[in-house]
């Protein structure tokens, strides 16, 4: 059953132009057709009631759970070329909670701050479709384009910089189970300075190893991402 993110009213769905447009036009519905809306963290199953003016009736409200038992924020240096489009739909997948752009001192490709809201607007889109597809029942937030100085504004129960140049900390290592919340900090093809790593470390960030390879910034994301929301997750199958 075809997925939208919808905002709703009092009691009435309010839909974008382009889901009015996809339903009506792309997907050509028909009264009695099903969909479901996620809506503040549920899913509704709705039918269509009416075509001119498009109206739902609300059949069942569901209880969402594909949210991660806990909050990740990823925070990521800006990569070259459109390899963040990817990071955006994969890290959705894997149930971020927010994502954060950060302008680190290796970083090559820059935003300008006049282009800012127009390129968020389409990083939205790219994790509406994502979320979508995969079910998530809110929203990833993505707000901000912030210096290195500023990470420690995104703080969480634990916070890690994925530094390429760690030999002993290994990041599984340092996950405990009753964390909340985890931030992961990860660099650009340049990677991190050692003053940047030393920052990172005075703001309460632990420089953490992926492993004995040097991985691409967005393969160094999904692994990063999966080993914390595996480990989230795992513990919500212990019982079965
Ligand atoms: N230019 C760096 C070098 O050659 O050593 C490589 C940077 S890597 C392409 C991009 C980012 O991915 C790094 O800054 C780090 O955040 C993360 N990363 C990649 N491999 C890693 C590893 N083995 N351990 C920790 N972080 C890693």
């Amino acid at each position: 059953m075809q997925k939208y993110f919808i905002d709703k009213k009092q009691d009435q769905w309010i839909l974008t132009k382009e889901q009015e447009h996809q339903i009506l036009h792309v997907m050509r519905a028909a009264k009695k057709d099903q969909f479901l809306f996620i809506y503040d963290g549920a899913f509704y199953q709705v039918e269509i009631d009416c075509l001119s003016p498009l109206h739902f009736k609300t059949i069942e409200k569901k209880e969402a759970k594909t949210e991660l038992p806990v909050d990740i924020t990823l925070l990521y240096c800006l990569p070259k070329g459109n390899k963040l489009d990817f990071v955006l739909q994969k890290a959705t997948e894997l149930g971020v909670k927010n994502i954060v752009l950060v302008e680190s001192s290796r970083v090559i490709t820059k935003i300008k701050k006049e282009d800012l809201p127009h390129k968020l607007e389409r990083y939205r889109k790219i994790i509406m479709e994502a979320a979508e597809q995969c079910g998530r029942a809110y929203l990833p937030k993505i707000d901000a384009l912030i210096s290195f100085e500023k990470i420690d504004h995104y703080l969480s129960d634990l916070n890690f910089i994925a530094y390429e140049q760690e030999t002993e900390n290994f990041l599984s290592k340092k996950l405990l189970k009753n964390a909340l919340s985890y931030s992961i900090l990860i660099g650009p093809e340049g990677g991190f300075s050692s003053e940047e790593v030393l920052l990172a470390k005075q703001k309460g960030f632990q420089s953490v190893s992926l492993g004995k390879r040097i991985l691409r910034s967005e393969t160094a994301v999904l692994y990063s991402l999966s080993l914390l929301s595996n480990f989230a997750e795992e513990k919500e199958y212990e019982h079965l």
